[in-house]
């Protein structure tokens, strides 16, 4: 079949992959020059997440300080909050969970074989430590820990002591609730990583990447599909016209982009979006710098060794939907960055020199349920793979694999309730 994939972020370069994998001829429609340039860019480095990652349960919104901005009442940020909040509660977080994994486990499988077939190098390290300061937010976490022995996790509970010795970049003093290691979840770098999947699509041929072009809107008809295509900046002034390019099927993989084109055809998926920061920030002290990522749980940082740098993620910005459009306020950005900068002063004195750190930010959706939307959509030839939140890598490289066998006719490797966990058909209600 031919197949057009709507973004170039890690969702469409692998869902890209699986594809050709599956023997389909795929267009990549980028509006960017290049892969790897909207939320992709600016990761935080963890590959996979763990139920302490999980933005939905026990951790997520019982403690707010990694929120940067706190709606006003009536705002859709509130009503989001709202909707996700019974998800705190732990047999529906266990419940969720339990859906959530096998497509967490089917990621790790497509990102080994991906990694193991082609020898990629994109940083990877093992190790990721989760520190907990305040005794009670560690009470909290207690029903997230009890899930990772039920599921058999490979992780060690840590006293803050304990932590110290593992990490000797983690000061035991001030005292801090303890933590918990995961010696085999790994981080590493996935805009590299994304970059490097391109490479070898080019290499193998069967892929096809049109850069510098937006798809408009997506049409639907009977026997085919078909994409519109803004004229390039350069043609810009001279037409108007848009490109039509047709097609068999059609993913859309557009990150924060997917919501306008689904509205377009109709449809209104209740994400909501969130802006994320980043600082990459050089090296101060060589022997201050931690060698496992060091994860600050209650604030949502992530701290990570990416060569010479240190990659410095989290402060998530929630503020009203009609805010996304514009800029982010230098205000919000400020906020933002002394978030990152405490974390890292906090839990890695002196391992980054933060006053020369690039910040960026990026946007990410986030559904009310916490799992991304996977599947066919609207129309028998049209496919959506978006709303991975704040595990985009880790969940990609699996969801890629369910979209590209639901367009082969093949049965998907996941259990029929995580499929149905996944559809877009949940929300329809
Ligand atoms: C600061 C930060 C830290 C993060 N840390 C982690 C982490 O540690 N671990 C983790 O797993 N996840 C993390 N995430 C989340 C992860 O980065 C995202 O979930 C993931 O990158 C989403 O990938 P994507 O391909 O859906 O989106 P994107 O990377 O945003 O890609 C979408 C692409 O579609 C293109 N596009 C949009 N509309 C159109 C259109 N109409 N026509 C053509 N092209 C279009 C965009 O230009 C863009 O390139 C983080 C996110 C941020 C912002």
């Amino acid at each position: 079949m031919d197949v057009i994939v709507i973004g170039g972020g890690i969702v469409g370069v692998a869902t890209a992959y699986q594809l050709r994998a599956a023997g389909h001829r795929v267009c990549v429609v980028e509006r960017h020059a290049t892969v790897a340039q909207g939320a992709t860019y600016g990761h935080g480095g963890i590959v996979l997440p763990t139920p302490l990652d999980a933005w939905f349960g026990p951790t997520f919104l019982g403690s707010r300080r990694g929120i940067v901005y706190r709606p006003g009442l009536n705002s859709s940020a509130r009503r989001f909050a709202k909707q996700i909040a019974p998800l705190q509660a732990p047999d529906a977080f266990r419940a969720q969970w339990q859906r959530l994994r096998p497509l967490v486990e089917l990621s790790r499988d497509a990102i080994a074989s991906i990694e193991a077939g082609f020898h990629l190098e994109f940083e990877q390290r093992e190790g990721v430590l989760h520190v907990t300061r305040d005794p009670r937010e560690w009470e909290q976490a207690q029903s997230a820990l009890e899930l990772l022995g039920e599921f058999e996790m490979l992780h060690n509970v840590l006293s803050a002591a304990e932590c110290a010795e593992v990490e000797r970049s983690v000061p035991a003093d001030p005292a801090f609730a303890g933590g918990v290691m995961f010696p085999q979840e790994r981080t590493a770098n996935c805009p590299l990583f994304t970059k490097l999947v391109k490479q070898v699509l080019d290499e193998q041929g069967g892929v096809q990447f049109l850069f510098g072009r937006a798809v408009e809107s997506i049409r639907l008809e009977n026997q085919r599909a078909a994409v519109e295509l803004a004229p390039a900046e350069s043609e810009r002034k001279s037409t108007r016209e848009v490109d039509v390019v047709s097609c068999d099927a059609i993913v859309v993989a557009a990150g924060a982009g997917s919501k306008p084109l689904l509205e377009r055809l109709g449809l209104s998926l209740p994400f909501h979006p969130i802006r994320m920061l980043s600082l990459t920030s050089p090296i101060a002290y060589e022997e201050c710098t931690p060698h496992l990522t060091v994860v600050d749980s209650v604030r949502r940082v992530s701290m990570t060794r990416m060569n010479q740098r240190i990659r410095v993620a989290g402060a998530a910005v929630l503020q009203p939907e009609r805010e996304f459009a514009k800029p982010l306020s230098e205000s919000l950005l400020e906020a933002g960055t002394a978030l990152l900068a405490q974390s890292t002063h906090d839990w890695i004195p002196g391992a980054a020199k933060i006053s020369a750190a690039h910040a960026w930010e990026g946007m990410r959706l986030l559904s009310p349920d916490g799992l991304p939307v996977v599947g066919n959509a609207l129309h028998p030839r049209l496919f959506v793979n978006v709303g991975h939140g704040p595990a985009g890598w880790g969940l990609a490289c699996g969801s890629a694999k369910v979209v590209s066998d639901l367009i082969s006719g093949t049965p998907p490797s996941v259990p029929p309730d995580t499929l149905a966990a996944l559809r877009v058909e949940r929300f329809a209600s």
